[in-house]
């Protein structure tokens, strides 16, 4: 999209608003009004994305929109950002909550999966809504961030419970709070002697790239050892700007991965997912995860069979960097946790699905999408 095309989009629009992060979600496409300036919506889309949008919200940053090629109808973008009728689509085997994380949450917003460490949720916000998000039952429900008396609870049992050397800071996006409120956070788990490294999971670099400021870099360094994971899916994805906020990030000394989802017709293709984990290392990010695509409700339409993730990454491994290729795991339904999909894991496979061993030595199981 130039220039022109952004000014008649956009009323205000200039660089300066454009590379400015709080106008790019001030401006965000949450209906299909503005949507349809876009892109070209049909009259049966339209009403589809009505629907959609009753049960799940939308929100496009800018900057995400104007990556959307609107001559192409599988463009990888539109296909995350833009809702789908199949999201009404609810399989029986389809879950609120695949991962078991409240059955795992000691306080609310922590969840205490893993011995070491905790993930704690500090809001159900995010500057865009990806069509894939597993916590959907969550993230653009309700506009959630976490209380000081909610936090203090948290901060407590992290307290309590010194065998934590490692907390994850997730929502949501944490990145969408203002940097002092952030900051307050950090401050007090950074205070606790046994945590040891403090991690940020975000998908600001990808879809709100503008928002990784030096103000914010800054304040994060100040906190070491800090780990961000961002969630990068597809080759498109890697702009002259998520570029540059990545390098950012590196250069402030924080060691960066992503974790990208699999998803049909978005990136499983051997092809593409090579480019996009060699584009990653050029650009200083390691690919840590892919996942396999959780069993949530309403992003049935998005998922694979676990042989063809396995299939793709053995054409890839051993072809390029060892280092830019992922573990590929399988989040457990059931609470089950990451499960790398190796032989050392896999009890059995069928065409049906995969039956699971997971760190514990619990069997889970994990159905594969009907044809
Ligand atoms: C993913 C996750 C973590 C972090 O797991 P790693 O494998 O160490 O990256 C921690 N807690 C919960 C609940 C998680 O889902
Ligand atoms: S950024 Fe993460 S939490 Fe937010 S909608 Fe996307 S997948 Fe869900």
């Amino acid at each position: 999209m130039d220039e022109n095309e952004k000014a008649q989009i956009w009323k205000d629009y200039s660089l300066e608003h454009w590379n400015d992060w709080k106008w790019q979600i001030k401006n965000r496409i949450t209906d299909t009004e503005q949507l349809s300036k876009i892109v070209h919506l049909k009259k049966e889309e339209k009403e589809d994305i009505e629907k959609c949008l009753q049960k799940f919200k939308m929100a496009i940053t800018p900057y995400y929109a104007a990556l959307i090629d609107d001559s192409n109808p599988d463009c990888p973008i539109r296909k995350q950002a833009i809702p789908s009728a199949k999201e009404l689509i609810i399989d029986p085997c389809e879950r609120e909550d695949p991962l078991c994380e409240e059955k795992y949450s000691p306080v609310p917003g922590l969840v205490h999966r893993y011995p070491d460490r905790v993930l704690l949720v500090l809001t159900h916000k995010c500057s865009m809504y990806c069509r894939h998000c597993t916590r959907r039952r969550l993230v653009g429900c309700e506009d959630y961030s976490i209380s000081d008396k909610r936090l203090e609870a948290a901060l407590e049992y992290i307290r309590k419970n010194t065998v934590i050397r490692d907390v994850l800071l997730s929502g949501g996006d944490p990145l969408v709070m203002p940097d002092a409120r952030l900051e307050g956070i950090i401050k007090k788990v950074r205070e606790i002697p046994h945590v040891e490294i403090i991690r940020i999971g975000t998908r600001t670099p990808v879809v709100l790239p503008m928002r990784i400021t030096d103000e914010l870099l800054n304040m994060l360094k100040k906190y070491h050892p800090l780990w961000i994971n961002t969630h990068f899916n597809h080759p498109k994805e890697i702009t002259k700007e998520s570029s540059e906020a990545c390098r950012k990030i590196v250069d402030a000394g924080i060691p960066l991965g992503n974790q990208s989802v699999l998803l049909r017709g978005v990136n499983d293709d051997t092809e593409i997912l090579k480019a996009l984990f060699l584009k990653l290392v050029s650009i200083r990010v390691r690919p840590y995860y892919l996942y396999q695509c959780d069993v949530s409700q309403g992003i049935g339409h998005f998922r694979t069979k676990v042989s063809k993730g396995m299939e793709m990454l053995k054409s890839i491994r051993g072809n390029i960097t060892g280092f830019a290729v992922p573990e590929y795991v399988i989040d457990a339904p059931g609470g089950g946790g990451k499960t790398p999909v190796n032989r050392d894991y896999i009890v059995d496979m069928t065409e049906e699905g995969v039956t699971l061993r997971n760190f514990e030595g619990k069997i889970f199981y994990y159905p594969n999408p009907k044809e």
